[in-house]
């Protein structure tokens, strides 16, 4: 092969550019089309549990990540009502301290990676809004009229994606969740003025704390080193079907979180304005791939973030993708017997759609848990995380919770996506 394959993704977000930085890693050609004027990211946290973190120490990423990023030693489960410690989970650290368990502001990790995307000379074209794809040239036209072509074309477009359309041949909207999140971030000043010894606590500790508690729950942790914080709550949702996102009320948003941890309800006086989201998933779809063309992360397995696991899978695709065509590239020039590249596409599928649909269920049996009310169901819940052990049990006595569950936890978080690409490869091409 003269000429390096030539990969055309769709959306800059974290799983797009995962895969632009992957695939130039593996000497592809890489052209990003990003419909934004401008990269900009929500203003929020996002937490990088230890299967995006090893793909990142993988590409060399992991000390750029840590400039900006704290390290968390553990997330804590706490009652809704008064904070009494329900469990504390550190698995990921004792994985293996190689691939930490990193929280980072947003726009922290977009930025790390757009630079390294762009040292690795990645071609980054935004005001670039796709509407349509041609699967026989492998090609996709843009809202002026011009059309990219490709050997590849992967849809990194998100939850609304419109490349996910066209592979099925109809609309196929993400389904409401029946939760609706306010996000917000408060700088570590604004908290310290809220002179509260127990809220002051809370910043010092280098882990992300949950309380849960009756059909909602809340998550807390440090970004940009410590200096902020991110808070993200989680509520029945009552936004209009169709809207998305709208400012919020923060009287109202009080009144949802009355009477929960008085730790909890001081932060959240320090909030200024509020934004809801309505949170959306979508269930397996029939296929990811038509032709030489791909959907990767949210474009194909949206789900709820209640295990920290969306932008991590949309890493992983990336990484899976990029290392699989770089193999594909290598048999090809070495003119090895080899899979085509809609083939090669479909092993990726194979690899990871099991798995974004067990990740899919785990997020919805963790809705459950974390939004019991108060009655007989929720202290037997109670009790059994506080009497978790982190030891794997035989099949027969799995635990009942996926979060305390150690065996599907290892497998969330142990996940080599890298050398499962590679094995997979091996087996298939003999
Ligand atoms: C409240 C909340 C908390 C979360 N917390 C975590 C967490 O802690 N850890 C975690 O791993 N995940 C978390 N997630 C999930 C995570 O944010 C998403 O799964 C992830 O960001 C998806 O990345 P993506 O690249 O697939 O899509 P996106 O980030 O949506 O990127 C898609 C990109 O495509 C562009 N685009 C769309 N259409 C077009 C088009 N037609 N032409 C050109 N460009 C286009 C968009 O502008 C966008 O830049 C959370 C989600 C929510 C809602």
């Amino acid at each position: 092969m003269a000429q390096p394959l030539k990969i055309v993704i769709v959306g800059a977000g974290i799983g797009g550019l995962a895969c632009a930085i992957a695939s130039r890693r593996q000497g592809l050609d890489v052209v990003v089309l990003e419909r934004v004027e401008q990269l900009t990211s929500v203003g929020a946290g996002i937490q990088i549990p230890p299967n995006a973190s090893r793909i990142w120490a993988q590409y060399g990423l992991l000390d750029r990540l840590k400039e900006y990023s704290i390290i968390s030693k553990a997330t804590q489960l706490r009652r809704w009502k008064d904070g009494e410690l329900l469990c504390s989970r550190s698995v990921g650290e004792e994985l293996d301290e190689r691939w930490p368990w990193f929280v980072i502001h947003r726009a922290d990790y977009q930025r790390v990676l757009v630079e390294e995307a762009k040292r690795l000379g990645v071609e980054l074209r935004l005001k670039a809004d796709v509407q349509d794809i041609d699967f026989e040239r492998t090609g996709v036209t843009l809202r002026n009229g011009a059309m990219i072509s490709g050997d590849v074309i992967i849809g990194a477009d998100g939850l609304w994606s419109t490349l996910r359309d066209r592979i099925l041949g109809r609309n196929s909207p993400p389904q409401e969740t029946g939760d609706l999140a306010y996000r917000g971030t408060f700088s570590l000043s604004a908290l310290q003025a809220l002179e509260s010894p127990a809220v002051d606590v809370l910043c010092r500790q280098s882990m992300v704390t949950m309380w849960i508690g009756p059909e909602s729950h809340a998550v807390f942790y440090p970004v940009r080193c410590g200096k902020e914080f991110n808070l993200v709550m989680a509520r029945p949702d009552d936004l209009p079907p169709g809207v998305k996102t709208e400012e919020g009320n923060i009287q109202e948003m009080k009144a949802v979180f009355e009477g929960w941890d008085p730790v909890l309800t001081k932060i959240l006086t320090a909030f200024s304005s509020v934004l809801r989201w309505k949170m959306m998933h979508h269930n397996e779809l029939a296929s990811w791939t038509k032709d030489n063309v791909a959907l990767l992360g949210d474009a194909c397995h949206p789900s709820l973030p209640y295990q920290a696991q969306g932008a991590a899978m949309a890493v992983e695709d990336g990484a899976i993708i990029a290392t699989l065509l770089g193999l594909y590239q290598q048999a090809h020039t070495k003119s090895c017997q080899h899979l085509t590249l809609r083939e090669t596409l479909k092993l990726y599928e194979s690899l990871q759609k099991s798995r974004t649909t067990t990740l899919h269920s785990g997020s919805v049996s963790n809705q459950h848990l974390y939004h019991l009310d108060d009655g007989p169901e929720q202290e037997e819940r109670d009790r059994l995380l506080k009497a978790a052990q982190w030891q794997e049990k035989p099949d027969e006595e799995a635990e009942p919770f996926i979060w305390i569950d150690v065996r599907y936890q290892k497998a969330v978080l142990g996940r080599d996506a890298v050398g499962d690409a590679r094995k997979k490869w091996e087996e298939v091409t003999g």
